[in-house]
C-alpha cells in the first residue's frame, strides 16, 4: 500500500519537536574514525567523499543533541597478553574522545547523568557519553569495571561477534561456550549494577540475554538492535525478548544498519559483510580508504533498490510500541544508519519527520529519542546509590 505523503504542515510540526526534544543516539562509532591519523571530529566531513557519517558540525546540523560514543574492540585472543593489550587500546580511546571534547569545550561536554545531557542541550552543546562496545578490555579483572566507570563509561555491550569470558556472542562462529554468562559474567553485571554502568545486550546470544534478566537489579538497554520479527537476525531481538526487557523495565534502542532493518539478499550481504571487516582496519592508506569507499559505493549503487527505507527503520520503532509500548524502545542507529534518507547524521529528523507523519505525539517521540534512555540510565544510578 503507498503510504501517504509527509504534508507541509507534518513537516514544521516535526521540525519543532525535533529541535524541542532531547535526541539522544545511543551507539555512534565514530571512535574508529577518531583514532585514524587525520580525522578530526570537531571538522565538517562529506559522507559522498570519505563514507564518514559523524561528526560535531554534522551532529548540530541533524539536531542530534547527545551519542553515546563507543569504546570499541573486536574480539581478539584472550590470553593475559592480549587483554592487557586491549585494556591499554580501550584507554587510548578514552583518552582520545577526552582530549578532543576538552579541546572543543564551545561545541561539546561530556556527559555522564541526564542532567548532564539536559544542561548540555540547553547550552546548544553536544552531549558525549562513553560506551564500550565488547566487555574484553575488562579482562578478568573486576577492578577494570571501575576505572572506566571513574573515565565516564556509562555502559558495556558485554560482548561483540564472539565469546568472550564473560558472555556468548549471537556470532561465535564456533557457537556457545557456556551457554549464557560464565560465572565471571555475573559477577561483571553485579560489579555494573554496583557502579551505575549500564548492561547491555546487543550482540550477545539470547541465552546471555535471559541469563542478564535474571541477574541484573538495573534495568539493561540493547543499545544497537532491532526486531528479529522484521528482519532475522540474530543481532536482532524477539518478541519474546523485547517483552522480557521491558518488564525489567529497560529499553530496546533500534539500529538503522540496513541488514538489520531489512534481511538483505545473501549475495548484497556478503559484500557488505566483506566490505565493513576491511574498514575496521586501523592501519589504512589514504589510497586504501579511497579504494573502499569506491568500493562501497559500486556497491550500494549495486543494491540502491533493496536498501531499506527510513519508514522501515521506523517500523521497528512501532512494532516495540505495538508490543509493549513507548516507554521501552529508543534509537542506536550506529553512526547515523545508512537508510534511504538517513545515511549520516546530519540526515536523522527524517526519523522525526516520519513519526509525525504516522501521527505520534511530541510526548510519545520525545521518549522515544532521549526520554526513555535517560529513563533507564537514572534508574540504574539509583539502583547503584542502594549498595
Ligand atoms: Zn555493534
Amino acid at each position: 500500500m503507498a503510504q501517504q505523503p509527509i504534508t507541509e504542515k507534518q513537516k514544521e510540526k516535526a521540525a519543532k519537536i525535533h529541535a524541542k526534544v532531547l535526541t539522544i543516539d545511543t551507539h555512534a562509532d565514530v571512535p574508529i574514525n577518531m583514532m585514524k591519523d587525520g580525522f578530526d571530529v570537531a571538522a565538517r566531513h562529506d559522507f559522498e567523499e570519505d563514507g564518514s557519517q559523524i561528526d560535531f558540525p554534522r551532529m548540530k546540523d541533524g539536531g542530534m543533541d547527545g551519542m553515546f560514543f563507543a569504546v570499541y574492540l573486536g574480539q581478539g585472543r584472550r590470553t593475559p597478553e592480549a587483554t592487557a593489550e586491549a585494556k591499554e587500546k580501550a584507554l587510548a580511546i578514552f583518552d582520545k574522545i577526552h582530549t578532543a571534547v576538552a579541546a572543543n569545550p564551545v561545541v561539546a561536554g561530556i556527559a555522564t547523568t541526564p542532567k548532564d545531557a539536559y544542561d548540555l542541550q540547553k547550552q546548544g552543546k553536544r552531549a558525549v557519553f562513553f560506551g564500550m562496545e565488547n566487555g574484553w578490555p575488562v579482562g578478568n579483572d573486576l577492578a577494570n569495571l571501575e576505572l572506566f566507570y571513574d573515565l565516564g563509561l556509562r555502559y558495556i555491550t558485554l560482548s561483540h561477534s564472539a565469546n568472550n569470558d564473560i558472555c556468548d556472542s549471537s556470532t561465535d562462529p564456533d557457537g556457545p561456550e557456556y551457554n549464557g554468562l560464565s560465572p565471571f559474567g555475573e559477577k561483571v553485571v553485579q560489579e555494573m549494577n554496583r557502579l551505575g554502568i549500564m548492561v547491555d545486550i546487543s550482540h550477545v546470544s539470547d541465552s546471555t540475554f535471559y541469563d542478564v534478566m535474571k541477574s541484573t537489579k538495573a534495568p539493561a538497554i540493547a543499545s544497537h538492535s532491532s526486531c528479529r520479527a522484521l528482519c532475522d537476525h540474530p543481532r536482532n531481538m524477539t518478541d519474546d525478548m523485547i517483552k522480557a526487557l521491558a518488564k525489567n523495565g529497560g529499553v530496546i534502542q533500534i539500529n538503522f544498519v540496513p541488514s538489520f532493518v531489512k534481511k538483505p539478499s545473501q549475495q548484497q550481504e556478503l559484500s557488505m559483510t566483506a566490505i565493513r571487516l576491511k574498514m575496521r582496519q586501523v592501519d589504512l592508506s589514504n589510497d586504501d580508504k579511497k579504494a573502499l569507499y569506491e568500493e562501497m559505493k559500486a556497491m550500494r549503487e549495486k543494491y540502491a533498490g533493496d536498501m531499506p527505507t527510513v519508514a522501515e527503520g521506523v517500523d521497528h520503532i512501532e512494532h516495540v510500541i505495538k508490543l509493549v509500548g513507548v516507554d521501552h524502545v529508543g534509537i542506536g542507529m550506529d553512526g547515523g544508519g545508512q537508510l534511504v534518507g538517513c545515511r549520516d547524521v546530519s540526515e536523522i529528523g527524517n526519523i522525526t519527520a516520519e513519526l509525525v507523519r504516522r501521527g505520534y505525539s511530541e510526548k510519545d517521540i520525545e521518549k522515544i529519542w532521549g526520554g526513555n534512555i535517560m529513563r533507564v540510565l537514572a534508574a540504574t544510578e539509583k539502583v547503584a546509590q542502594s549498595f
